[in-house]
């Protein structure tokens, strides 16, 4: 088993629909090495091997992977979001058991998108950067226009692992730019 446990850390209400939580928990053991594999299996995956993220959805929710964090969204309570997170620990655990018959895929399957760094935003939309929305944002970094430092709230200690995630993805997006 690659995965023993988890602890539930955060929860916190989704800014665009009210009616929808994200439950955060934290992982007792490094899952990373299952990523490509879950990659290969999971049909909507998003793997951004740079930021060591997986994202996906099933029917119950948007869920969320780092080597030792996963997260559970667009969910309406606690309890739903339990359930969605032990299901998403036995599809790592399953997965992992199986991966000798699995071909991993270590690479992303699509580009990057503005979606994909909202992902490690703050998500509060509170305009400090000059723009609307933190999608907006997001789409400003993309396109160069606006630099990381230009969110205030990324600064903050409880950040530093998005604004360290998202470095490392952007680098990504100007070495692609740069070989274009
Ligand atoms: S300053 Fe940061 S948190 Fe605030 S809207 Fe802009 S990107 Fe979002």
């Amino acid at each position: 088993m690659l995965l023993q446990d988890y602890k539930v850390t955060k929860v916190r209400r989704n800014l665009c629909n009210p009616e929808w939580i994200t439950v955060a928990a934290e992982l007792s053991d490094d899952i990373s090495e299952v990523f490509p594999y879950l990659n290969a299996v999971v049909k909507n995956a998003v793997y951004t091997p740079e930021a060591q993220n997986l994202n996906f959805k099933i029917d119950a929710g948007a869920i969320s992977l780092m080597p030792r964090e996963m997260s559970a969204g667009q969910v309406t309570c606690e309890e739903d979001a339990i359930k969605v997170l032990d299901y998403v620990k036995e599809m790592i655990n399953d997965t992992w058991e199986k991966r000798a018959s699995i071909i991993p895929v270590y690479e992303r399957k699509e580009e990057i998108k503005a979606k994909d760094i909202v992902d490690f935003l703050p998500k509060t939309n509170c305009r400090d950067c000059g723009l609307p929305t933190c999608f907006a944002f997001a789409v400003a970094l993309l396109k160069g226009q606006k630099r990381l430092r230009d969110c205030p709230a990324l600064s903050k200690a409880e950040f530093a692992q998005d604004r360290e995630a998202l470095a490392r993805l952007l680098q990504t997006v100007s070495s692609e730019e740069a070989a274009k």
